[in-house]
């Protein structure tokens, strides 16, 4: 065993992972990483068909990116954003407000059409930095609660979505509803409301029976999911304190399983919520930067919803450092506002906040976003990606496969024919991916879904590779047998 992964072994304890499975094997240990490849201590080289944990966009040692850092190291690694600010947080901040405006001018990427609900949108021009996903929806949750407090609220009440995740850190975890994360820190959480996401695979309303297509498509409703939405606003009004913060990922929801809603869902659901006065928090910790398909950077703005808080992280550097920003609207920062002695501030922060290394590899990462060559290739991509997956439907194991611009999740099941899913203690989604790394193409499973979400520089012969390992993984590990 290589002397890293013995030290690994003796001395790291390893997240969402259960250490005692860990430590039967040799552990891959990454030593450098170009485009979407790692390469391990072994010189064995593997596809980062899950973008490291979802964060890398451009590919590993991109060359703007690393010389924006390289730049930026010339000058300062790091100093305080208390008490100081700093040149590329500052030009960070601007660019951030700008993307998240939609100017169709500037980032080139929306057509004007798409503007309808632009007027009437609450602006985001406040930009707080923290460092994760976690941390950015905490910032936003403590500032929706403030702000509702001094805004007539007493008792402001959250709700989220089935399913939610929202990241680790203890406030996070209120907001979320996964009970294998959450449950057993019930005893430290804030109290929040759920309310049914759609699930269109799994929905109870759903009275179509399975085919081999992509269930939103097929599904036979009548919106009855969005009935349960209202009728939970309106419940809640009725008790005298309607919900003050909806919290949700906008198009899908990653970790309960990669869950897409069907279009239109994000809108109505949002409209309702706006309707009874709840701030929106949208989590687009995962769908933000692209991830979610062209026109738009934000995937909120595909249905033309304008949250009072964007929470942003992973892919805001490019996948390269632990960076997070909350945006947030005048409205709010107004209400932080007021004499020292009044202690209105918003007494938050982190001591790497508005780092400058981070901030740096923001900025290249922006610029490669907006560029007319990135978004051809992420535009030829989606499609290259949707038209490969199709492959995966002859395997009897596969029930579901949802993509959503640059993200596909993969349902495993016992039979298509039945749906009836893998019990979780099968390890289902952890023996395909395990297999799929011994071809060389690394991801990690959520529950029983495979999560594809690679870097956008991957080729199209590197996606071949990627759902080939899918196919034949998933015939190792269940059997031969097709459709
Ligand atoms: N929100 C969403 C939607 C996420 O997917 C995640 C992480 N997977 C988080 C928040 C938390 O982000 P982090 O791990 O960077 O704290």
């Amino acid at each position: 065993m290589h002397k890293l992964a013995k030290l690994d072994r003796q001395f790291v304890w390893h997240p969402f992972t259960q250490m005692r499975d860990w430590l039967k094997h040799e552990p891959i240990v990454i030593i450098s990483g170009k485009g979407a490849v790692l390469r391990d201590v072994h010189r064995c080289e593997y596809l980062d068909a899950n973008a490291s944990i979802w964060t890398n966009l451009h590919g590993h040692q991109n060359p703007k990116i690393n010389l924006a850092i390289q730049r930026q190291l010339k000058k300062i690694a790091h100093s305080s954003a208390l008490g100081l600010t700093n040149e590329p947080a500052s030009l960070l901040a601007a660019k951030l407000v700008e993307a998240a405006h939609l100017n169709p001018g500037r980032d080139g990427i929306l057509p004007s059409q798409k503007l309808g609900t632009a007027a009437r949108r609450p602006s985001l021009n406040k930009v707080f930095f923290s460092d994760d996903g976690s941390t950015a929806l905490e910032v936003a949750l403590k500032l929706a609660y403030e702000f509702s407090r001094r805004t007539g609220r007493a008792n402001p009440k959250f709700l989220s979505l089935e399913g939610a995740y929202h990241g680790d850190t203890v406030g996070a975890v209120a907001l979320g509803h996964m009970d294998l994360f959450h449950k057993s820190y019930s005893g430290l959480l804030f109290k929040t409301d759920k309310v049914m996401s759609p699930y269109c695979y799994r929905c109870p309303f759903n009275r179509a029976r399975p085919e081999r297509a992509d269930a939103r498509e097929y599904r036979k409703c009548n919106w009855k999911c969005i009935d349960v939405v209202e009728k939970k606003f309106t419940a809640q009004k009725r008790k005298g304190n309607s919900y003050s913060v909806f919290i949700f990922e906008p198009l899908i929801q990653g970790a309960v399983g990669m869950i897409p809603q069907p279009g239109g869902w994000l809108k109505r659901a949002t409209q309702i919520a706006r309707s009874h006065g709840a701030l929106l928090i949208a989590d687009e910790v995962m769908t933000g930067f692209g991830r979610c398909g062209l026109p738009t950077l934000f995937a909120s703005h595909h249905e033309g919803v304008h949250p009072d808080f964007l929470c942003l992280a992973k892919g805001l550097t490019g996948g390269y450092l632990p960076m997070a920003a909350t945006l947030t609207t005048q409205k709010v920062f107004d209400a932080f506002l007021g004499e020292y002695r009044e202690f209105k501030t918003f007494f938050h922060g982190h001591s790497y906040t508005a780092n400058q290394l981070g901030a740096s590899a923001a900025l290249a990462s922006l610029e490669i976003l907006q560029s007319g060559k990135s978004i051809r290739v992420r535009q030829n991509l989606e499609k290259i990606l949707g038209d490969e997956l199709q492959m995966l439907w002859s395997l009897p194991n596969v029930g579901d496969i949802r993509q959503v611009g640059l993200i596909a999740g993969i349902e495993l099941v016992r039979d298509w024919r039945t749906r009836e899913p893998f019990d979780l203690r099968k390890r289902a989604g952890i023996c395909v991916c395990e297999a799929m790394a011994r071809r060389g193409v690394l991801t990690r499973p959520v529950g029983n879904v495979i999560v594809l979400m690679p870097p956008y520089c991957i080729t199209t012969a590197q996606v071949r590779k990627m759902i080939h390992a899918v196919f034949d993984s998933i015939r190792e590990v269940f059997g031969r047998a097709r459709v």
